[in-house]
């Protein structure tokens, strides 16, 4: 068994008994920091500036002829990656699921919290526009505390004005494209260039995310990591001590102490600049160990590695490792619960494959329509009326038409064919089948149905006719 034990990081005697953006009667602590500069920054620069983009953008593209993104609840109807599921794909999207919770465990396992400083939405969106906006209006850490501690005059409501418009402009955008993952573009669009009169619901959600999104990127901010994210909360389940952690190496570091001149008494490396706390978003001292509140943004090694270089240290004080690592041991890469995760996933991303392959590719049905069951016509016929029911899922327009086979000789008629069907789009008809009194010899005669695309076969269906059983009367 796998030995688990408490990270040793998190047992600093400098850590805080309560959250570091809590003052001591309660009063939310305002984080003034930063930006940082160095390795790591410049990277999530560009990988922030590429997931903006792509959040923004990705509910308006398309792929394969369908929506590249769409959690459509009201049809259920979603769409990942041009792959469109439906409600009857259930199987699949549980799948799906499956997978997503497994692949989040294996990331959680090996990588820790790197979703959360690399490519979660409130880091990207905070880190990549409203900082930047933010530091754009109301300048540095010093300027921007200097501002609010201030005098509340016309300069101040003025750049305070600017900054909140702004603000509610962005999240309008973003809540637009949000909203969109949900209606579609074509939807998303009327909306947009009727003020809402196409589609009242979904704009008045789209009025209510802009709400929320002003008040969590203008406001909450980094509480919302610290309070509300359930990922961050639920981490320590996933973490052990070989998890790929961003932590200060006490053993290097201790005894901090700030560094002077002609001193020549052998201390640690940390020279107590707090360069690290300025820069952090969270607000906290990475150097007190491992916090629920970091979220891992890197932000800390560029800072120390910055000052490391200055004063002729290696750089590293401050570094991406495991908990194991950060006190000097060996960290294992390959561990049963890292197995087992990959195991499982590979187990039930086989079975998502299988059952995706072997879809159908127009869901096909049919059901006897409400009312008598059978009608003996003047002419000796006997009709049964029948419903049709047809589902694409396929990622192309596809036009059907349906064909009988049955023991005895049978007269389909179906109203409405040939059926063009859209993707995702479903469709009812009503048909009937027909059979001579005198070719009845059971109460109960299979039909089978055959769909047709063209002179492919694309999908069955069974039915029984119900008629009077012939006996030579
Ligand atoms: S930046 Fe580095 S040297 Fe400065 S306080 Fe933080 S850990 Fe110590
Ligand atoms: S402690 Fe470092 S990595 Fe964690 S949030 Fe602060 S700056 Fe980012």
């Amino acid at each position: 068994m796998e030995k688990k034990t408490e990270l040793p990081v998190m047992n600093s005697p400098h850590m805080p008994e309560r959250s570091a953006t809590i003052g001591s009667h309660g009063k939310r602590k305002w984080v003034y920091h930063e930006p940082a500069k160095g390795f790591w920054t410049k990277r999530r620069n560009v990988v922030t500036s590429v997931l903006i983009l792509f959040y923004l953008l990705a509910p308006w593209v398309s792929m394969n002829g369908q929506p590249f993104m769409l959690f459509d609840l009201v049809s259920r109807r979603f769409s990942f990656f041009g792959q469109t599921f439906l409600a009857t794909d259930l199987y699949l999207l549980a799948l799906l699921l499956v997978l997503s919770v497994l692949a989040l465990f294996w990331f959680s396992a090996m990588f820790g919290r790197l979703w959360c400083g690399w490519a979660c939405p409130q880091t990207v969106y905070l880190d990549g526009i409203f900082y930047r906006v933010e530091r754009w209006l109301e300048g540095n850490p010093r300027e921007r505390r200097a501002l609010d501690n201030g005098e509340h005059d016309d300069a101040y409501w003025t750049r305070k004005a600017a900054k909140h418009l702004i603000f509610w402009l962005i999240s309008s955008a973003m809540s637009l494209s949000f909203t969109a993952f949900f209606i579609g573009p074509q939807a998303s669009y009327e909306m947009f260039w009727t003020f809402g009169a196409a589609h009242p619901t979904a704009m008045a959600v789209a009025v209510v995310m802009t709400a929320i999104t002003y008040f969590n990127f203008a406001w909450f901010r980094e509480q919302f990591c610290h309070f509300l994210c359930p990922y961050a909360r639920i981490q320590s389940v996933f973490l052990d001590e070989h998890s790929l952690i961003i932590g200060y190496d006490p053993v290097r570091g201790e005894p901090r102490a700030p560094m002077r001149r002609g001193e020549t008494e052998q201390k640690g490396d940390c020279v107590d600049c707090k360069r690290c706390l300025q820069v952090c978003p969270a607000g906290i001292d990475i150097r007190n160990g491992l916090q629920l509140e970091c979220i891992q943004c890197t932000a800390c090694i560029d800072a120390c590695d910055t000052v490391m270089s200055k004063i002729g240290r290696p750089v590293g004080l401050i570094r991406y490792d495991s908990a194991a690592g950060i006190e000097h041991k060996s960290r294992k890469y390959v561990r049963p619960r890292v197995i087992l995760y990959m195991v499982v996933f590979a187990l039930v991303t086989t079975m998502f494959i299988v059952r995706l392959s072997s879809r159908e590719i127009v869901d096909f049905a049919v059901v006897r329509s409400a009312g008598t069951p059978y009608l003996v016509q003047e002419d000796g016929l006997v009709r049964n009326m029948l419903q049709l029911h047809l589902t694409n899922t396929d990622t192309r327009t596809r036009t059907v038409t349906v064909k009988l086979a049955s023991d005895v000789p049978a007269q389909l008629m179906v109203l409405g064919e040939p059926f063009l069907i859209k993707p995702g789009e479903r469709i009812k008809a009503e048909a009937f089948v027909l059979i001579k009194r005198d070719q009845i010899k059971s109460a109960a005669t299979p039909l089978e149905f055959k769909l047709m695309d063209g002179t492919q076969e694309i999908g069955e269906a069974v039915a029984k006719f119900l008629g009077p059983v012939y006996t030579g009367k």
